[in-house]
């Protein structure tokens, strides 16, 4: 039995194995000093404290080696990225020939489309969520135009039903049933940056591929978050941002996933650059482009060190932590957080997000009964750090590796006392 109690949410704190792992991050602190109620880690995860020397150890070896660093520092940057990749693939259900980390998240989607949307004059439409983050909505749009084609004919959204905010697999079903033959792409938010929702994506894969499709995730709400198992998803392609819930820093590197199947798919069109060609025959220079297996088959260019430096120290914790712990105390904190949502009364709060903890991630989007902006301005006088989204819906990630049950308890007294 939950209880809506400071005792209660202080003794779950005690129990959670995980607790102590907050003290490696730095919580935001008003001018007093008294710490942020941070909920905001699905837009900028916070910094752990180890990323300031990883970055350093980098501008040390660079002070020190100059271009001889590519070989002679610590983590050598000619492989840098590689030190990345384990913990990368484990953390998206991968195999490590599956992903690599390079460029940000839309550079990374518009060069996959490259290669998995080859539209024809007759199958050359591509499906997203109607709520879509708008940069994959803008990505998509340009690709369409790009291949000449009509956007508003050539984009279908997968809606919610009238009066709904959730989509219905159901619904995406019957637009594949009706109109596959002229779908060329599926490209869809592994978890909806909006109402949180969390799709079953090997399904989603199945239903596409069924209809030839090609099958992309985004996963920037999802990676950190939920265990999308991509591998074993059959999904073709995904892409995910590393500053939410991977904590590495504001505008850091991307992760890239392309399933195995299409490992050894040397002709398959794509853009290239040196870093994409042969590890071996790279500084030979003159050689005919020869494109290496796998993900990282997709890089382009010699990848920035001190961001991916960033990435390094924040992995290195999720590498100790593991996933499946921090997904265990994720399906409780979020579900801690709904029910003292659910107190406050459904007259004035409406939890939009599925409450099924198989269907979500961490975050909860709570529409909030004639509310305006002036909601969020006061949560934030507060202290309390939330995402606003217009008309009326903030949306809340108490994120497993640095949220307390006490900081969602807190939260919760503060949002009722403004209501
Ligand atoms: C955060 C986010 C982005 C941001 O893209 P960048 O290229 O990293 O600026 C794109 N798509 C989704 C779904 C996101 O959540």
């Amino acid at each position: 039995m939950q209880k809506n109690t400071l005792d209660y949410a202080k003794q779950l704190d005690q129990e959670d194995p995980l607790a102590h792992i907050r003290r490696e991050f730095h919580i935001p602190k008003d001018e007093s000093g008294k710490e942020w109620l941070y909920f905001t880690g699905n837009s900028l995860g916070l910094q752990p404290k180890t990323t300031q020397e990883y970055i350093q150890q980098e501008l040390d070896d660079w002070a020190k080696y100059g271009v001889e660093g590519h070989f002679e520092a610590k983590n050598p940057w000619m492989p840098y990225h590689e030190f990345l990749t384990e913990t990368m693939a484990e953390i998206v259900g991968a195999k490590p020939l599956e992903v690599v980390v390079m460029n940000t998240l839309t550079t990374n989607l518009h060069l996959l489309m490259v290669s998995f949307y080859q539209p024809t004059k007759t199958k050359y439409k591509i499906v997203i969520e109607s709520d879509a983050f708008p940069s994959d909505r803008y990505a998509v749009q340009s690709q369409l135009k790009f291949h000449g084609f009509d956007v508003e004919e050539g984009l279908i959204e997968w809606k919610p039903r009238e009066g709904e905010e959730l989509l219905h697999i159901e619904d995406l079903e019957t637009i594949i049933e009706e109109q596959g033959d002229e779908i060329a792409l599926l490209l869809i938010g592994g978890v909806n940056y909006y109402t949180g929702q969390y799709f079953d994506i090997k399904r989603i894969a199945e239903l596409g591929h069924a209809k030839d499709c090609m099958v992309g995730v985004d996963l920037a709400h999802g990676a950190g978050n939920i265990q999308p198992n991509l591998h074993e998803s059959g999904v073709d392609f995904a892409a995910w941002c590393t500053y939410k819930y991977l904590n590495s820093g504001p505008g850091s590197l991307s992760g890239l996933f392309v399933h195995e199947k299409h490992a050894y798919k040397k002709d398959l069109p794509r853009f290239a650059g040196w870093w994409n060609h042969n590890k071996e025959t790279r500084f030979n220079m003159r050689q005919p482009f020869d494109v290496m297996p796998g993900a990282e088959g997709w890089q382009l260019s010699n990848p920035p060190i001190l961001s991916m430096a960033a990435i390094k120290a924040s992995l290195d914790i999720f590498a100790k932590v593991g996933m499946d712990a921090l997904r265990e105390k994720s399906i409780k904190l979020t579900g801690y957080f709904e029910y003292l949502i659910n107190q406050i009364g459904s007259d004035k709060i409406k939890v939009i997000t599925p409450s099924d903890p198989q269907q979500r991630g961490c975050q909860l989007s709570v529409q909030v009964k004639d509310a305006d902006k002036s909601l969020h301005q006061k949560l934030t006088e507060n202290n309390v750090i939330t995402d606003w989204r217009e008309p009326d819906v903030i949306r809340c990630a108490p994120v497993p590796l640095y949220n307390s049950f006490e900081d969602v308890y807190r939260m919760v007294e503060i949002l009722k006392s403004l209501l």
